[in-house]
């Protein structure tokens, strides 16, 4: 197993699988080739190269000449992986990406000018202004289940902010791994942006590294390990994490929508989404409507045999699997439950009323198992939710104004959506991220120049007059007038 590098060029050159070791004899001869990489980076960097618009207009249009360039390799991977559907592939990574990429490319001139602010009284004359610079080389590290959305569009914020880059994929998809180890350097500055493959051993030594910034998507266990590891050298993180994201349903919410929109967003992926919605909180009253329309939904989605569909997606691997078979057992499976290792299937499967404290409803499923409970109002979700961690993102789906606004004003998560899924993500000025144990910071849009630039301060006086108001010997006349100008 060889972490590869992209100046070699090596397509497959990494099997990819977690925990492997890498060529040359394990972790301990991963450093020189990590130094050598972060050497050139750096060295890239302090010469300027990344800092011109033209070079970062021209990084942003390599990805988005990757993107459709390669498509047809794209969703390849993705099917090999995901099993994802072309469909899926095109709209939630490849198009997805593509929006991002072409938004930050249109607005990035406009965004980089400086930012005028007013002067204070005292500091007058003279003008303050903000200027955005690079932070240095930054780490992009990225998870499975939009393996190419959620390398790509933090890749496009920290070129766009004039950085150097390294890409670590993760190993759980690693037919996608290869494809951005082989491609990137084809279409991007090899001297300004390198892939780092591998699992456990390579990413423990990569982040032994100072980066300037570290970009995080995966669970918050490694959140912790990334956190961890960049306190050593005081780099700022950006942590997207995960968690349990409730959707609530109450009795005036139209059931028919309120199904269809929860089924979309949970099954999408084959519910291997960070904002699918984990659980729903439904009034009880309503709660067997609710459980017939996701069933009659499911039907028109995925028809009798969703195995047999090609818009439904796997499971990335046999230990998810696992991990998920193994959360059935609380509650009463009323809509699918089929399982196939082999060929990493999970029918969309619905579970009515597990067990609040049951492994269901304590840890995130991240695969399509849709709990139910029924509660008795919105008053009772609310409470429910905040007993819990704070989720990425929270569904509600009402035709009540007062439920809607008391859900947004009393409860805290990355993300509230009324009445729809997950389509928060498609709106570029929303920004994306978590809260408390669901994350921290923010992207999408601005932000993502925001979160790989620094805001640096710039204060610009002339040097004709100086009243020397604040300079000592001071005095009480002086006291009075400057308490007056601040
Ligand atoms: P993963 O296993 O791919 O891990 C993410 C990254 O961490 C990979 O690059 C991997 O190589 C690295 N890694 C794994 N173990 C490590 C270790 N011990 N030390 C150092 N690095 C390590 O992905 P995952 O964590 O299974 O992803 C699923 C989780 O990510 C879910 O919780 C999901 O909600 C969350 N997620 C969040 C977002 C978001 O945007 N907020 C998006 C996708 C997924």
């Amino acid at each position: 197993m060889t972490p590869a590098e992209p100046a070699l060029h090596v397509p497959h050159a990494n099997g990819g699988a977690r925990g492997a070791a890498s060529d040359g004899g394990g972790p301990a001869a991963l450093g020189p080739r990590i130094e050598a990489m972060m050497g050139a980076l750096r060295g890239t960097f302090e010469a300027g190269r990344t800092r011109p618009l033209a070079w970062r207009l021209a990084q942003l249009d390599g990805i988005r000449r990757l993107l459709v360039e390669r498509e047809g390799e794209v969703l390849d991977a993705l099917a090999a992986d995901l099993g994802k559907s072309r469909f899926e592939g095109t709209i939630t990574e490849v198009a997805y990406t593509l929006a991002e990429v072409d938004h930050l490319a249109k607005k990035l001139a406009s965004w980089l000018r400086p930012e005028r602010v007013p002067m204070s009284l005292l500091a007058q004359p003279g003008k303050s202004y903000v200027v955005r610079e690079p932070l240095g080389v930054v780490l992009v590290m990225s998870a499975w289940n939009y393996p190419i959305m959620l390398a790509l569009i933090p890749l496009a914020g920290a070129v766009a902010a004039g950085n150097a880059a390294v890409v670590k994929p993760s190993e759980v998809a690693p037919h996608t791994s290869r494809l951005l180890a082989a491609r990137l350097p084809e279409y991007l500055d090899p001297g300004a942006v390198r892939v780092w493959e591998g699992g456990v051993p390579e990413t423990t030594a990569l982040l032994a590294e100072r980066f300037d910034h570290i970009f995080y998507t995966g669970n918050g266990h490694v959140g912790r390990v990334v956190m961890t590891a960049a306190a050593r050298h005081l780099t700022p993180v950006t942590l997207e994490l995960g968690g349990k994201s409730p959707a609530i349903v109450d009795a005036t919410a139209d059931l028919t929508i309120a199904a269809r929109r929860i089924a979309w967003s949970k099954f999408t992926n084959a519910g291997q989404t960070c904002v699918a919605p984990d659980y729903v909180l439904a009034e009880a009253s309503i709660k067997p409507a609710l459980l017939a329309k996701l069933g009659e939904e499911l039907l028109a989605f995925y028809g009798p045999d969703p195995e047999k569909s090609p818009d439904f997606g796997r499971i990335v691997n046999a230990r998810h699997h696992r991990r998920l078979a193994g959360l059935l057992g609380s509650g009463k499976v009323v809509h699918g439950g089929q399982l196939d290792e082999a060929a990493r299937y999970i029918a969309p499967t619905i579970v009515d009323e597990p067990a609040p404290d049951s492994p269901l409803m304590s840890d995130e499923i991240f695969g399509p198992i849709l709990p139910v409970l029924g509660v008795p109002s919105v008053d009772d979700a609310i409470r429910f939710i905040n007993r819990r961690d704070k989720p990425l993102a929270l569904y509600v789906f009402s035709s009540d104004a007062a439920a809607q606004q008391a859900v947004v004003a009393r409860t805290s998560s990355g993300a509230v959506t009324i009445n729809h899924g997950f389509l928060h993500m498609s709106v570029p000025g929303l920004p994306f991220g978590g809260v408390g144990p669901s994350g921290m910071g923010a992207y999408h849009g601005k932000r993502t120049l925001d979160t790989f630039s620094h805001q640096k301060a710039v204060l610009q006086k002339g040097t004709a007059i100086d009243p020397p108001l604040p300079y000592p010997p001071f005095s009480e006349t002086k006291l009075r007038w400057l308490r007056r100008l601040l």
